[in-house]
């Protein structure tokens, strides 16, 4: 288990300046005010509303790691008119059945962990805040099911499940103490020992939905079904834009009693990747295989010039001890390592501060995770890496291997780089350079656009890219069935919005 924390949003750096009543805007952009009426309007319906400087400031941003960059100079990227934080469902469809009547923009936010910019309110209006609709509904135990109000903080959900009822959900990104369970399925995320419990997607039975129009909606709801399309994937990944999920239905399991761990190296990172292919396509992979390419396993563990996978697993006794084995056989011929490599691993696994100080010492700092197919992979992880690493300013390139399937696999590329000069324009510059070098070059080598971060701001400009004409047109139809007048998350999932062009990426000329 992690540290509990403290079960509402951590802030991801300090706001500089006179502090968060005196915050601007970063973004250029026409944002949407609230009357003294309306504002009443949202009092009305029981939930709090918030109309402090302070609270609208903090609320909203995220810690999308540009933005973090913005902090010193006390900027967040838009501000917010109103943070209104219901505490029933029906508040919920009640608040968006105003802002939908009057064309407010409404973006849902709940740990403002995210990492592309999601929860960030583009064009002012409303933030809903989840953060209220918080702890477990009910769990069958029998079936392994857990019932959780959207807001609820993963580690807070997970410390309940333990102690009350000998569960786990085994969802466990590394920032399970700064995100809920709302997010993880708005952003279609991955927990670090998914290859034994899968993605959200997998982990997800069942959903509780408020459309824009205030319309209350279940998804799912059994084992498997065949009656249409899987709706819950509908609405999975769909980042605020579609609906606001206020409770889900996830798989839980009973508290694992086996576990085992190994550390290898590999001379090349195309070996241990192919070592990876090798132990999932078996169909027994343990929950976690990391595999570094030298460059990140160096800069971590010290191991010099090798690439070096470190092995988790946890579970029932049997099946730990059989994944072993073919994690044994399948690396037989390579170096075993010494399994503390392992521990240190898990000894940081939350560990979220080394972006602060890397930002707060003026550098610029992202990840980037893609899919590819096991054999693209070789061609994407070069390629990648050396079209970041070529963008003029950038100091470090590196990847691992987070994510296995037996068709492909997660690759989490990090980049840190130190702009020409120290202000917000050539760090904008540098920043939005790396990732049209990285997002570009990945989705020419068949990569995804992201496997798990999702979205948001920061990678709209390349959904058409990667959805296709076909694939574009389709989800667009989707939104304007689901939120005809487009109050939901405006500016995200590169959907078209009625408030105006996205103000990201600052476009050359924009006066900054
Ligand atoms: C240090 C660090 C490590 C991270 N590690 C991981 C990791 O290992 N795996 C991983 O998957 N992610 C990781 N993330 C990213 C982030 O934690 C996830 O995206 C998380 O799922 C966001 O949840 P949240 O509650 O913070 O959502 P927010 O950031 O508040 O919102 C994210 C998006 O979801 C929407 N949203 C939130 N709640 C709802 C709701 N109830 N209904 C509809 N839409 C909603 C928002 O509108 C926004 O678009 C990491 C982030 C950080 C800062």
């Amino acid at each position: 288990m992690t540290t509990i924390g403290p079960g509402r949003p951590t802030p991801p750096i300090e706001l500089g300046g006179d502090g968060a009543a005196s915050t601007t805007a970063h973004f250029v952009s026409s944002t949407i005010g609230l009357n003294a009426e309306f504002i009443r309007d949202l009092e009305a319906t029981g939930a709090h509303v918030s109309v402090d400087p302070a609270t609208l400031s903090e609320s909203s941003r995220d810690w999308w790691p540009l933005a973090m960059t913005w902090a010193a100079d006390n900027q967040v990227g838009s501000l917010a008119a109103a943070v209104v934080q219901p505490t029933t469902v029906e508040q919920v469809s009640t608040i968006l059945r105003l802002c939908n009547a009057s064309g407010i923009p409404v973006t849902p936010a709940a740990g403002r962990s995210g990492v592309v910019g999601g929860s960030v309110p583009l064009f002012g209006g409303v933030i809903l805040d989840m953060c209220a609709l918080t702890g477990i509904r009910s769990v069958d135990q029998e079936s392994g099911i857990v019932d959780v109000w959207a807001g609820t903080f993963g580690d807070l959900m997970e410390a309940e499940l333990r102690s009350a009822h000998g569960l786990t959900v085994g969802h466990w990104p590394q920032s399970v103490s700064l995100s809920t369970i709302g997010g993880w399925l708005a952003c279609r995320g991955a927990g670090q020992l998914s290859n034994r419990y899968g993605k959200i997607e997998d982990i997800v039975v069942g959903l509780d939905i408020v459309l824009a129009d205030g319309t209350f909606v279940q998804t799912g709801g059994h084992a498997r079904q065949a009656a249409g399309p899987d709706l819950n994937q509908l609405f999975v990944g769909s980042e605020g834009t579609l609906g606001v999920i206020t409770a889900a239905r996830l798989r839980a399991w009973n508290i694992p009693e086996g576990e085992a761990r190994s550390a290898w190296s590999f001379p090349s990172f195309e070996e241990g990747a192919d070592a990876c292919r090798r132990i999932v396509q078996r169909g027994l992979a343990p929950a976690a295989l990391r595999l570094y390419d030298a460059a990140e396993a160096n800069r971590s563990y010290g191991t010099g010039d090798v690439a070096v996978l470190l092995v988790f697993d946890e579970g029932d006794p049997v099946v730990v001890d059989a994944a072993a084995q073919i994690t044994e056989q399948e690396c037989a011929g390579t170096i075993r390592l010494d399994d503390a490599l392992v521990e240190k691993w898990l000894g940081h696994r939350n560990d979220v501060s080394a972006l602060e100080a890397l930002i707060s010492k003026g550098f610029v700092v992202d990840t980037m995770e893609l899919t590819v197919s096991w054999t693209d992979l070789p061609n994407l992880y070069v390629t990648v890496r050396d079209a970041i690493a070529s963008v003029p300013g950038v100091l470090a390139a590196s990847a691992h291997l987070s994510h296995s399937y037996s068709d492909g696999a997660c690759l989490y590329f990090t980049f840190a780089g130190k702009p020409s000069e120290n202000n917000a324009i050539a760090t904008d510059a540098l920043y939005t350079a790396c990732w049209d070098a990285g997002a570009r070059a990945g989705l020419e080598c068949d990569g995804s656009l992201s496997h798990h971060h999702g979205i948001g701001i920061n990678r709209a400009r390349f959904m058409a890219e990667a959805l296709g004409d076909g694939g574009t047109q389709a989800l667009h139809a989707i939104k304007a069935a689901l939120d005809p007048t487009g109050v939901l998350n405006p500016g995200k999932l590169g959907l078209p919005n009625p408030y105006g062009p996205a103000p990201f990426p600052v476009t050359s000329g924009a006066d900054q």
